[in-house]
């Protein structure tokens, strides 16, 4: 399944986007910050679907290479499942590179309780 990316635009501070982005695929930030990113889970304890919301990224890691820098944007998603209430939490990373383009991986979502983030279906 895709996540859903909400940016808001500088200075202005308007949400100018909310991009549903599939696995592998990527996005353009320029000039952009990220508002919130939706991901869907299902609850491990009772198999309901769920979407997290991950909010106040913060950049945790830059590198630089050929194309300049890189960015990760980092987050935690937490909330309680919609039908047994159990508290799930995953950690996302984005990665941005070159500047201004949004990549999302599966690989970059890590479960920590009690979900599993469900894959595009092949
Ligand atoms: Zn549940």
């Amino acid at each position: 399944m895709t996540i859903k990316i909400v940016l808001k635009r500088l200075p202005d501070d308007e949400i100018s986007n909310k991009i549903n982005v599939k696995e592998g695929g990527q996005i353009s930030c320029v000039d952009s910050e990220i508002v919130f990113v939706e991901i869907p889970v299902r609850c491990k304890f009772c198999n309901t679907e769920n979407a997290l919301k991950a909010e106040s990224f913060e950049v945790v890691e830059s590198h630089e290479r050929e194309m300049g820098a890189e960015f990760c944007h980092s987050s935690h998603a937490d909330g309680e499942c919609v039908k047994c209430k159990k508290h799930m939490e995953l950690k996302i990373d984005l990665w941005e590179y070159p500047v201004g383009a949004l990549l999302f991986e599966k690989d970059f979502i890590e479960e920590i309780e009690n979900c599993e983030y469900i894959e595009d279906s092949k």
